[in-house]
Protein backbone atom coordinates (compact mmCIF):
# COMPACT_ATOMS: atom_id res chain seq x y z
CA UNK A 1 0.00 0.00 0.00
CA UNK A 2 1.47 3.65 -1.18
CA UNK A 3 0.28 5.55 2.07
CA UNK A 4 -1.21 8.91 1.84
CA UNK A 5 1.62 10.46 4.05
CA UNK A 6 4.91 9.65 5.70
CA UNK A 7 6.66 11.36 8.23
CA UNK A 8 10.33 11.96 7.19
CA UNK A 9 12.64 12.37 9.56
CA UNK A 10 16.19 13.45 8.61
CA UNK A 11 17.84 11.62 10.36
CA UNK A 12 19.34 13.90 12.87
CA UNK A 13 16.85 13.98 15.65
CA UNK A 14 17.70 11.59 17.97
CA UNK A 15 21.12 13.05 18.32
CA UNK A 16 19.86 16.62 19.11
CA UNK A 17 16.92 14.86 21.32
CA UNK A 18 19.89 13.32 23.25
CA UNK A 19 21.81 16.43 23.32
CA UNK A 20 18.94 18.40 24.99
CA UNK A 21 18.24 15.55 27.58
CA UNK A 22 21.97 15.98 28.51
CA UNK A 23 21.81 19.75 28.85
CA UNK A 24 19.62 18.67 31.84
CA UNK A 25 16.44 21.14 31.42
CA UNK A 26 14.25 19.71 28.71
CA UNK A 27 11.03 22.34 29.75
CA UNK A 28 9.63 25.32 27.51
CA UNK A 29 12.34 27.66 25.92
CA UNK A 30 15.09 25.85 26.36
CA UNK A 31 18.42 25.89 24.36
CA UNK A 32 16.72 24.25 21.33
CA UNK A 33 13.76 26.47 21.24
CA UNK A 34 16.42 29.51 21.06
CA UNK A 35 18.27 27.75 18.97
CA UNK A 36 14.73 27.25 16.66
CA UNK A 37 13.74 30.79 17.26
CA UNK A 38 17.29 32.05 15.95
CA UNK A 39 17.07 30.10 12.77
CA UNK A 40 13.03 31.06 12.07
CA UNK A 41 14.21 34.81 12.56
CA UNK A 42 18.11 35.07 11.11
CA UNK A 43 18.02 32.36 8.57
CA UNK A 44 13.87 32.88 7.36
CA UNK A 45 13.85 36.03 7.95
CA UNK A 46 10.23 36.05 10.40
CA UNK A 47 10.18 39.22 12.13
CA UNK A 48 9.91 37.35 15.97
CA UNK A 49 8.77 33.99 16.48
CA UNK A 50 7.37 32.18 19.68
CA UNK A 51 7.69 28.11 19.33
CA UNK A 52 4.27 26.34 20.35
CA UNK A 53 2.96 23.19 21.13
CA UNK A 54 0.66 23.41 18.00
CA UNK A 55 -1.21 25.64 15.22
CA UNK A 56 -3.75 25.23 17.45
CA UNK A 57 -2.16 26.80 20.16
CA UNK A 58 -1.06 30.11 18.06
CA UNK A 59 -3.81 30.56 16.93
CA UNK A 60 -4.99 30.95 20.57
CA UNK A 61 -2.54 32.74 21.17
CA UNK A 62 -3.83 35.44 18.17
CA UNK A 63 -7.11 35.51 19.39
CA UNK A 64 -5.83 36.35 22.90
CA UNK A 65 -3.41 39.24 21.68
CA UNK A 66 -6.09 40.65 19.01
CA UNK A 67 -8.22 41.22 22.25
CA UNK A 68 -10.99 39.23 20.83
CA UNK A 69 -14.50 39.69 23.37
CA UNK A 70 -17.41 38.02 23.02
CA UNK A 71 -19.38 38.91 20.39
CA UNK A 72 -16.99 40.10 18.31
CA UNK A 73 -17.12 38.78 14.55
CA UNK A 74 -14.21 37.15 13.21
CA UNK A 75 -14.46 36.46 9.35
CA UNK A 76 -12.51 33.56 8.01
CA UNK A 77 -13.19 30.59 5.35
CA UNK A 78 -15.51 27.62 6.02
CA UNK A 79 -12.79 25.62 3.82
CA UNK A 80 -10.21 25.44 6.72
CA UNK A 81 -9.27 23.29 9.94
CA UNK A 82 -11.60 23.53 12.60
CA UNK A 83 -8.96 25.25 14.94
CA UNK A 84 -8.88 28.18 12.76
CA UNK A 85 -12.16 28.52 13.73
CA UNK A 86 -12.11 27.29 17.47
CA UNK A 87 -9.30 29.33 18.51
CA UNK A 88 -11.69 32.34 18.27
CA UNK A 89 -14.87 30.78 19.24
CA UNK A 90 -12.91 29.75 22.74
CA UNK A 91 -12.76 33.83 23.30
CA UNK A 92 -16.59 34.36 22.64
CA UNK A 93 -16.13 35.46 18.71
CA UNK A 94 -18.88 35.00 16.00
CA UNK A 95 -17.52 33.56 13.11
CA UNK A 96 -18.47 34.51 10.05
CA UNK A 97 -17.52 32.08 7.16
CA UNK A 98 -16.77 33.44 3.82
CA UNK A 99 -16.82 31.66 0.53
CA UNK A 100 -13.60 30.08 -1.65
CA UNK A 101 -12.62 31.23 -4.85
CA UNK A 102 -14.20 30.05 -7.68
CA UNK A 103 -11.03 28.21 -8.47
CA UNK A 104 -9.25 27.20 -5.67
CA UNK A 105 -10.02 26.91 -2.35
CA UNK A 106 -8.67 30.04 -0.76
CA UNK A 107 -10.98 32.77 1.13
CA UNK A 108 -12.69 34.34 -2.36
CA UNK A 109 -10.87 37.96 -0.67
CA UNK A 110 -13.64 39.64 -2.88
CA UNK A 111 -16.11 38.63 -0.85
CA UNK A 112 -14.74 39.90 2.31
CA UNK A 113 -15.48 43.72 2.18
CA UNK A 114 -19.35 42.62 2.21
CA UNK A 115 -19.36 40.68 5.34
CA UNK A 116 -17.48 43.37 7.56
CA UNK A 117 -20.08 45.06 10.20
CA UNK A 118 -18.82 47.02 12.78
CA UNK A 119 -18.76 44.25 15.62
CA UNK A 120 -15.82 42.89 13.07
CA UNK A 121 -12.35 42.70 14.56
CA UNK A 122 -10.29 40.25 12.65
CA UNK A 123 -10.00 38.48 9.08
CA UNK A 124 -7.94 34.95 9.05
CA UNK A 125 -6.99 33.92 6.09
CA UNK A 126 -5.55 30.28 5.15
CA UNK A 127 -2.63 29.52 2.81
CA UNK A 128 -4.36 26.37 1.45
CA UNK A 129 -1.66 23.99 0.14
CA UNK A 130 0.86 26.69 0.70
CA UNK A 131 -1.02 28.81 -1.83
CA UNK A 132 -1.00 32.78 -1.15
CA UNK A 133 -4.23 34.40 -0.62
CA UNK A 134 -4.34 37.46 -2.66
CA UNK A 135 -2.92 39.38 0.43
CA UNK A 136 -2.86 42.99 -0.93
CA UNK A 137 -6.83 42.90 -1.13
CA UNK A 138 -6.80 41.49 2.63
CA UNK A 139 -4.73 44.43 3.91
CA UNK A 140 -6.45 46.95 2.27
CA UNK A 141 -10.15 46.02 3.41
CA UNK A 142 -8.22 45.76 7.23
CA UNK A 143 -6.81 48.76 7.11
CA UNK A 144 -10.03 51.19 5.73
CA UNK A 145 -11.57 49.32 8.79
CA UNK A 146 -9.12 49.22 11.23
CA UNK A 147 -9.21 45.20 11.34
CA UNK A 148 -6.72 42.39 12.34
CA UNK A 149 -5.23 40.27 10.00
CA UNK A 150 -4.20 36.64 10.97
CA UNK A 151 -2.75 34.41 8.80
CA UNK A 152 -3.26 30.80 9.00
CA UNK A 153 0.04 29.56 7.62
CA UNK A 154 -0.13 26.29 8.97
CA UNK A 155 0.33 25.01 5.51
CA UNK A 156 2.68 27.96 4.09
CA UNK A 157 6.39 27.14 5.47
CA UNK A 158 8.87 28.67 2.69
CA UNK A 159 5.73 30.06 0.56
CA UNK A 160 5.60 33.69 -0.68
CA UNK A 161 2.98 35.94 -2.37
CA UNK A 162 4.42 38.13 -4.96
CA UNK A 163 8.08 37.41 -3.54
CA UNK A 164 7.37 38.32 -0.37
CA UNK A 165 7.66 35.27 2.64
CA UNK A 166 4.11 34.43 3.70
CA UNK A 167 3.42 34.69 7.68
CA UNK A 168 5.09 37.74 7.27
CA UNK A 169 2.36 39.96 5.94
CA UNK A 170 -0.57 40.35 8.57
CA UNK A 171 -0.29 41.35 12.26
CA UNK A 172 0.41 37.68 13.42
CA UNK A 173 0.81 34.14 11.69
CA UNK A 174 0.21 30.78 12.64
CA UNK A 175 2.47 27.70 11.68
CA UNK A 176 2.03 24.11 12.51
CA UNK A 177 4.97 21.24 12.45
CA UNK A 178 2.06 18.37 12.80
CA UNK A 179 3.49 15.45 11.27
CA UNK A 180 1.19 15.99 8.39
CA UNK A 181 3.26 19.18 7.51
CA UNK A 182 6.56 19.64 5.51
CA UNK A 183 8.41 20.33 8.25
CA UNK A 184 7.54 18.38 11.57
CA UNK A 185 7.62 18.03 15.47
CA UNK A 186 5.29 15.59 15.78
CA UNK A 187 2.82 18.12 17.12
CA UNK A 188 4.27 21.40 17.17
CA UNK A 189 3.73 25.01 16.04
CA UNK A 190 5.05 28.52 15.64
CA UNK A 191 3.34 31.58 16.18
CA UNK A 192 5.12 34.50 14.41
CA UNK A 193 4.73 38.74 15.88
CA UNK A 194 4.98 41.11 12.38
CA UNK A 195 3.68 44.09 14.31
CA UNK A 196 5.36 45.32 17.42
CA UNK A 197 2.75 46.35 19.38
CA UNK A 198 1.94 42.90 20.08
CA UNK A 199 5.86 41.42 21.11
CA UNK A 200 5.38 42.04 24.88
CA UNK A 201 2.80 40.10 25.52
CA UNK A 202 2.62 37.73 23.28
CA UNK A 203 5.77 36.38 25.61
CA UNK A 204 3.40 36.70 28.55
CA UNK A 205 0.47 35.03 27.03
CA UNK A 206 3.11 32.30 25.89
CA UNK A 207 4.72 31.76 29.30
CA UNK A 208 0.96 30.97 31.53
CA UNK A 209 0.64 34.85 31.61
CA UNK A 210 3.73 35.46 33.72
CA UNK A 211 6.50 37.82 32.81
CA UNK A 212 8.65 34.28 33.26
CA UNK A 213 10.75 35.53 30.43
CA UNK A 214 11.66 38.87 31.49
CA UNK A 215 13.21 37.56 34.65
CA UNK A 216 15.25 34.93 33.01
CA UNK A 217 16.28 37.78 30.76
CA UNK A 218 17.07 39.70 34.08
CA UNK A 219 14.61 42.79 33.20
CA UNK A 220 12.33 42.04 36.59
CA UNK A 221 13.84 40.82 39.77
CA UNK A 222 10.82 38.24 40.46
CA UNK A 223 8.03 37.52 38.56
CA UNK A 224 4.78 37.11 38.82
CA UNK A 225 0.87 36.56 37.44
CA UNK A 226 0.62 39.83 34.61
CA UNK A 227 -2.11 39.20 32.24
CA UNK A 228 -4.23 35.83 30.99
CA UNK A 229 -2.04 33.07 29.37
CA UNK A 230 -1.71 29.32 29.20
CA UNK A 231 1.22 26.99 28.90
CA UNK A 232 1.43 27.23 25.37
CA UNK A 233 5.46 26.81 25.13
CA UNK A 234 6.71 23.01 23.82
CA UNK A 235 9.11 21.47 25.48
CA UNK A 236 12.62 21.27 24.51
CA UNK A 237 12.55 17.94 23.65
CA UNK A 238 10.45 18.69 20.98
CA UNK A 239 12.26 21.82 19.67
CA UNK A 240 15.45 19.87 19.30
CA UNK A 241 13.77 17.29 17.02
CA UNK A 242 12.20 20.43 14.63
CA UNK A 243 15.85 21.48 14.63
CA UNK A 244 17.18 18.83 13.02
CA UNK A 245 14.22 19.38 10.40
CA UNK A 246 15.49 22.71 10.14
CA UNK A 247 18.92 21.73 9.28
CA UNK A 248 16.94 19.88 6.33
CA UNK A 249 14.57 22.91 5.38
CA UNK A 250 15.86 22.84 2.10
CA UNK A 251 16.83 19.17 1.28
CA UNK A 252 13.11 18.55 2.15
CA UNK A 253 11.38 21.51 0.43
CA UNK A 254 13.52 20.81 -2.68
CA UNK A 255 12.28 17.23 -3.03
CA UNK A 256 8.72 17.72 -1.87
CA UNK A 257 8.64 20.74 -4.70
CA UNK A 258 10.03 18.14 -7.15
CA UNK A 259 6.81 15.90 -6.67
CA UNK A 260 4.22 18.58 -7.02
CA UNK A 261 5.92 19.70 -10.17
CA UNK A 262 6.00 15.88 -11.09
CA UNK A 263 1.87 15.35 -10.90
CA UNK A 264 1.12 18.52 -12.35
CA UNK A 265 3.37 17.93 -15.53
CA UNK A 266 2.09 13.90 -15.70
CA UNK A 267 -1.65 14.95 -15.25
CA UNK A 268 -1.95 18.22 -16.84
CA UNK A 269 -2.93 15.90 -20.17
CA UNK A 270 -6.32 14.79 -18.26
CA UNK A 271 -7.40 18.33 -17.77
CA UNK A 272 -6.60 19.34 -21.30
CA UNK A 273 -9.23 16.68 -22.07
CA UNK A 274 -11.60 17.71 -19.68
CA UNK A 275 -11.40 14.86 -16.85
CA UNK A 276 -10.46 16.97 -13.95
CA UNK A 277 -8.93 20.03 -13.20
CA UNK A 278 -5.52 21.18 -11.51
CA UNK A 279 -4.27 22.97 -8.87
CA UNK A 280 -5.03 26.63 -9.93
CA UNK A 281 -2.04 28.57 -9.11
CA UNK A 282 -2.54 32.70 -9.16
CA UNK A 283 -0.07 34.65 -10.80
CA UNK A 284 1.48 36.35 -7.14
CA UNK A 285 1.74 32.84 -5.47
CA UNK A 286 4.19 29.90 -5.26
CA UNK A 287 4.66 26.35 -4.88
CA UNK A 288 6.06 25.23 -1.59
CA UNK A 289 4.88 21.19 -2.26
CA UNK A 290 2.77 21.10 0.91
CA UNK A 291 -0.10 19.51 -0.78
CA UNK A 292 -1.23 18.04 -4.30
CA UNK A 293 -4.55 17.37 -5.23
CA UNK A 294 -7.03 17.38 -8.10
CA UNK A 295 -10.56 18.40 -8.54
CA UNK A 296 -13.13 15.72 -9.56
CA UNK A 297 -16.77 16.50 -11.63
CA UNK A 298 -18.53 15.41 -8.95
CA UNK A 299 -18.76 13.39 -5.33
CA UNK A 300 -19.40 10.66 -6.93
CA UNK A 301 -16.67 10.58 -9.30
CA UNK A 302 -14.01 11.46 -6.99
CA UNK A 303 -15.44 8.94 -4.48
CA UNK A 304 -15.33 6.06 -6.89
CA UNK A 305 -11.80 7.33 -7.55
CA UNK A 306 -10.96 6.95 -4.37
CA UNK A 307 -12.21 3.48 -3.69
CA UNK A 308 -9.94 2.37 -7.40
CA UNK A 309 -7.16 3.86 -5.93
CA UNK A 310 -7.45 1.86 -2.35
CA UNK A 311 -8.27 -1.28 -4.47
CA UNK A 312 -4.86 -0.92 -6.58
CA UNK A 313 -2.82 -0.10 -3.02
CA UNK A 314 -2.96 3.96 -3.36
CA UNK A 315 -4.38 5.85 -0.29
CA UNK A 316 -5.84 9.30 -1.56
CA UNK A 317 -8.12 11.09 0.41
CA UNK A 318 -10.71 14.26 0.16
CA UNK A 319 -10.07 17.19 2.77
CA UNK A 320 -12.20 19.46 4.80
CA UNK A 321 -15.54 19.13 5.03
CA UNK A 322 -17.44 22.52 4.71
CA UNK A 323 -17.44 23.74 8.36
CA UNK A 324 -20.43 25.83 7.83
CA UNK A 325 -22.37 22.61 7.65
CA UNK A 326 -20.68 21.48 10.76
CA UNK A 327 -23.11 20.12 13.33
CA UNK A 328 -21.31 22.46 16.14
CA UNK A 329 -21.87 25.62 13.51
CA UNK A 330 -25.58 24.86 12.28
CA UNK A 331 -26.83 24.35 15.52
CA UNK A 332 -26.62 27.89 16.10
CA UNK A 333 -29.02 28.44 13.78
CA UNK A 334 -27.06 30.18 10.98
CA UNK A 335 -28.01 29.00 7.60
CA UNK A 336 -25.32 30.27 4.86
CA UNK A 337 -24.69 28.65 1.59
CA UNK A 338 -20.80 28.97 -0.29
CA UNK A 339 -21.01 27.11 -3.31
CA UNK A 340 -17.59 27.56 -4.19
CA UNK A 341 -16.46 25.97 -0.59
CA UNK A 342 -18.89 22.80 -1.23
CA UNK A 343 -17.51 22.34 -4.05
CA UNK A 344 -14.10 21.74 -2.68
CA UNK A 345 -15.50 19.80 0.11
CA UNK A 346 -17.27 17.38 -2.20
CA UNK A 347 -14.94 17.13 -5.48
CA UNK A 348 -11.22 17.72 -3.74
CA UNK A 349 -9.05 14.71 -3.81
CA UNK A 350 -5.52 14.70 -2.48
CA UNK A 351 -2.99 12.54 -3.71
CA UNK A 352 -0.16 11.23 -1.50
CA UNK A 353 2.75 13.65 -1.49
CA UNK A 354 5.64 13.01 1.44
CA UNK A 355 9.64 13.19 1.10
CA UNK A 356 10.05 9.87 1.08
CA UNK A 357 7.61 8.93 -2.09
CA UNK A 358 9.92 7.74 -4.97
CA UNK A 359 9.03 8.19 -8.60
CA UNK A 360 8.10 4.74 -9.37
CA UNK A 361 5.21 4.73 -6.56
CA UNK A 362 4.17 8.41 -7.70
CA UNK A 363 4.33 7.08 -12.09
CA UNK A 364 2.26 3.76 -10.46
CA UNK A 365 -0.35 6.90 -8.75
CA UNK A 366 -0.28 8.56 -12.00
CA UNK A 367 -0.83 5.78 -14.17
CA UNK A 368 -3.95 4.56 -11.96
CA UNK A 369 -5.20 8.21 -12.44
CA UNK A 370 -4.90 7.95 -16.10
CA UNK A 371 -6.46 4.49 -16.25
CA UNK A 372 -9.56 5.18 -13.97
CA UNK A 373 -10.38 7.80 -16.76
CA UNK A 374 -9.81 5.76 -19.74
CA UNK A 375 -11.74 3.36 -18.93
CA UNK A 376 -14.77 6.15 -19.10
C1 LIG B 1 -2.74 21.53 10.30
C2 LIG B 1 -3.56 22.77 10.34
C3 LIG B 1 -3.94 23.39 11.53
C4 LIG B 1 -3.68 22.78 12.87
O1 LIG B 1 -2.35 22.55 13.16
P1 LIG B 1 -1.95 21.82 14.51
O2 LIG B 1 -0.47 22.06 14.58
O3 LIG B 1 -2.30 20.37 14.35
O4 LIG B 1 -2.68 22.47 15.63
C5 LIG B 1 -4.64 24.58 11.47
N1 LIG B 1 -4.98 25.14 10.31
C6 LIG B 1 -4.65 24.57 9.14
C7 LIG B 1 -5.05 25.24 7.86
C8 LIG B 1 -3.95 23.36 9.10
O5 LIG B 1 -3.64 22.78 7.94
Amino acid sequence: MIPFNKPYMTGDELYYIKDAVLRGKISGNGYYTRKCHGFFENTIGYRNCLLTSSCTDALEMAAILVDIEPGDEVIMPSYTFVSTANAFVLRGAKIIFADSCNNNPNIDVESIESLVTVKTKAIVVVHYGGVACDMDVVMNIASKYNLFVVEDAAQAIDSYYKGKLLGTIGHLAAFSFHETKNIISGEGGMLVINDERFDKRAEIIWEKGTNRSAFFRGEVDKYSWVDVGSSFLPSDVTAAFLYAQLENLEKIQSRRKKLWTVYYDELKQLENQGYLQLPDLPYYASVNGHLFYVICKSIEERNMLILFLKENGVYAVFHYVSLHKSSFYMNKNVNIELKNCDTFADQLLRLPLYYELDIEDQDKIVNLIKTFFDKK
